[in-house]
């Protein structure tokens, strides 16, 4: 499929210079605690998954802890994330095949890592790539619709969009284009009223051209 045309090195220049700092907003000491914050996160913000894991770990700091936990004690840990049985069996549940099958060490191939429960490919490429520093794009809701309306893609499905935008961005940019859409989600192009008066990128998005050319066909259709 022809990706839609658009000034990408712009882009990703512009975006740079707005997110010099972008970084995974998840706080981790390891590649687990980067796993297991990201499972949490799913349907929940990475402010209250960051209150949550601090006393998680406490009592339960490694693979082999989390293994032999109680569920019902990991669901009262992890409550307030939202989902938390199905939160809370998954993360016992990959705890145990990584003691099992990976001597407590996180897996670092996307293959072996969505092959544990609660891991999907957002989860896999986010381990994968603030963990082990394999370039990657999760593409998450943020991104989704940010790299959408920029005209950086063209696509509903987040893994067709996770394939655009790796054709797109050159691969060395991969984890950091990840971080820097976020950040611009989170801060200006936010879902239901995003901050185009104000936005830097505001000249290259396909998104606020077509609403411009919008106004100015209504315009002149109303004969003002
Ligand atoms: S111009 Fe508007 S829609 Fe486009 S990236 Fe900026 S905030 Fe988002």
């Amino acid at each position: 499929m022809a990706l839609p045309r658009i000034a990408t090195t712009d882009v990703l220049r512009s975006l740079e210079d707005l997110y010099p700092d972008a970084h995974c907003a998840l706080i981790h000491r390891n590649a687990f605690e980067l796993l297991v914050a990201t499972i949490l996160s799913a349907q929940c913000t990475d402010k209250r998954v960051n209150e949550v894991t601090p006393r998680l770990f406490v009592r339960y700091a490694t693979p082999g802890q989390l293994a032999d936990a109680a569920i019902e004690d990991v669901e009262q840990l992890i409550r307030e994330c939202g989902l938390f049985k199905m939160k809370a069996k998954n993360i016992v549940g990959t705890s145990k095949i990584i003691v099992e099958r990976y001597a407590g060490e996180v897996p670092s191939t996307m293959e072996d890592l969505v092959d544990l429960p609660g891991v999907g490919r957002k989860t896999a490429n986010v381990v994968l790539s603030n963990a082990y520093g394999i370039p990657a794009i999760a593409v998450d809701t943020h991104v989704q619709r940010v790299a959408n309306r920029l005209g950086l893609v063209a696509s509903d499905d987040v893994l067709e969009t996770e394939r655009q935008l790796m054709r797109r961005i050159p691969r060395e940019l991969w984890s950091q284009a990840h971080h820097w859409l976020i950040d611009h989600g989170r801060q200006v192009c936010a879902a239901r009223s995003p901050r185009c008066e104000m936005c830097a990128l505001a000249v290259h998005c396909r998104y606020f051209k077509a609403q411009a050319r919008a106004i100015r066909k209504k315009t002149v259709g109303g004969g003002v």
